[in-house]
């Protein structure tokens, strides 16, 4: 009742005055915003308003039909379970009963091809996977190492430790086993990671092992609209809450000490006494939104140091089945001498029995490749490789999906990643407010940046601090401004 008469008098607000007064406007209805959205109508701050610049809340979480299923151009996988903390992610999927599948990543050994076909000897893929275990462990003490020294903020690349280790990976197949460990991971080479920030990954730490593929016609963005029932009104399913404006895209925010102003390309004005910035870090670095005044040196370059990966799923429709299915196959690989082509497969008969669905993930500059060919182009390339696993009497695909993530100037990338040598100080910096201005994001958690349950915690915690200036007059971004 209180959501349908705050929607009532921000509509007649906003209808006699042209502009929309609010409290905060949260720009993106992300994870992140969603969640900073539902921080702030339990704190009792209610007159906020979202802009978001698609016709839809959850961003990066994106289900898609295709082959006649719902499969997830973005998010994924819900990760750990059994760890000493539970992930809320995880917590809510269940709480929703939205389908999830264990992924057995173990078969790695059993179901690698070689460049020209034909499997690799179990004993020879172990040995690289061993090699990269090894690199794990020790990498892992190095980091711990490394953080244990509060003196010196001192870093390395993942690459780096594999070499200090004497394990570098050489061969194509040990070359891929690391694009599987790591590139699979952070959508980014080892060379530009931070051992310290990756190594172990806190999800798994936090969580547990295990990773659990979400299949289910409400997708991964059942649970962001979980969260956001909680705080926006709702109606036969769909969001109807007159504080989310749809189609907004935020080209400029002028913002001050006490307040915000911002625009849109549909040439919309909103004011509010804060804003929370969600974008992504790609969206951040890009110039669709300009800032006024400029924002200081030192967030921009905490903004332009930090990295976005890019990894694609895709998809693809066959008229049948040519892939042996059953336990232990889920998942095969194939080695190349070229880094990350084409190497992760996952076939989707254990979600969707008879679909005859699967998906390859390539990342990072195989993603920028690709992005830039035509869907054609990329479909001979993939039904060449499979050609060369499978044999040539295998029919082409029916259907092919590419998601564009880096292309797309709302998103400019897929997930964040810590590149080698960027400074605790530096994220500081990157979450840190100025003025009216505080932002968001998977990118400003500083251990769970990347995931979406890094985003939830971030959108939280970044709507406590707006809560705290709010409420408490304590407000952060002052102290900033200036510098
Ligand atoms: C391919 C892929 C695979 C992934 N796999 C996993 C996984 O398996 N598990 C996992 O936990 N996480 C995964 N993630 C990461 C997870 O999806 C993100 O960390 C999380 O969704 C980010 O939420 P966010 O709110 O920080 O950002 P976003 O989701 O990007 O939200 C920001 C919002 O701002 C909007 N916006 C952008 N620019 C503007 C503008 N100028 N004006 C107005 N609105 C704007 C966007 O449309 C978007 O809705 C994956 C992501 C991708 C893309």
């Amino acid at each position: 009742m209180k959501i349908l008469f705050l929607m009532f008098m921000t509509l007649f607000v906003a209808l006699v005055s042209g502009t929309s007064p609010a409290s905060v406007i949260i720009v993106g209805a992300g994870m992140s915003g969603i969640s900073a959205a539902k921080k702030l109508q339990e704190s009792g701050i209610h007159d906020f308003l979202i802009l978001e610049a698609t016709n839809r809340i959850a961003g990066r979480i994106h289900k898609t039909q295709f082959g006649g299923h719902t499969v997830e151009k973005g998010a994924n996988w819900l990760h750990g379970v059994g760890g000493p903390e539970k992930n809320p992610m995880f917590e809510i999927a269940k709480t929703i009963k939205l389908k999830n599948y264990y992924s057995d990543f173990s078969n790695v050994s059993l179901n690698t091809y070689k460049q020209e076909g034909g499997k690799y000897p179990k004993e020879e893929v172990e040995a690289a996977l061993s090699k990269t275990e090894s690199n794990e462990e020790f990498g892992t003490e190095f980091a711990e190492k490394l953080s244990a020294n509060k003196d010196v903020d001192d870093d390395m690349s993942l690459l780096a430790a594999e070499r200090l280790n004497n394990m570098e990976p050489k061969t194509p197949l040990e070359r891929m086993v690391d694009f599987y460990s790591f590139d699979g991971e952070q959508a980014e080479a080892p060379r530009v990671t931070s051992l310290k920030h990756v190594l172990p990954r806190p999800e798994y730490s936090l969580y547990g092992e295990g990773e659990y593929f979400v299949a289910d016609e409400r997708g991964f963005e059942g649970i962001v609209h979980e969260i956001a029932k909680t705080c926006l009104a709702y109606k036969d399913g769909r969001v109807i809450d007159a504080r989310l404006y749809y189609n907004k895209v935020v080209t400029e925010i002028e913002y001050s000490v006490t307040g915000v102003t911002i625009k849109t390309e549909d040439g919309k004005v909103f004011h509010a006494r804060t804003a929370i910035i969600s974008p992504s870090v790609g969206v951040l670095q890009s110039n669709l939104i300009k800032f006024k005044p400029e924002l200081p040196l030192w967030k921009r370059r905490a903004i332009d140091e930090f990295s976005l990966g890019i990894y694609t799923k895709i998809f693809l429709k066959f008229p049948r089945k040519f892939w042996p299915t059953g336990p232990g196959t889920e998942f095969f690989f194939y080695v190349h001498e070229r880094r990350g082509y084409y190497a992760i497969w996952q076939q989707l008969e254990n979600e969707y029995p008879g679909s005859n669905i699967m998906f390859v993930t390539v990342a990072d500059q195989e993603s920028i490749r690709i992005e830039q060919q035509p869907d054609e182009e990329t479909k001979a390339e993939i039904m060449e490789v499979l050609r060369k696993i499978f044999g040539k009497h295998i029919p082409d695909a029916t259907d092919i999906m590419i998601p564009r993530w880096n292309s797309d100037r709302l998103y400019k990338g897929t997930f964040s990643n810590w590149p080698a040598g960027y400074t605790d100080e530096k994220h500081d910096h990157l979450r840190a407010p100025i003025g009216s201005l505080y932002f968001t994001g998977e990118h400003t958690h500083r251990e769970l940046f990347g995931y979406a349950d890094g985003a939830y915690f971030a959108g939280a915690d970044t709507a406590k601090d707006v809560i705290n200036c709010i409420k408490r007059q304590v407000c952060k971004g002052k102290v900033n401004m200036n510098i």
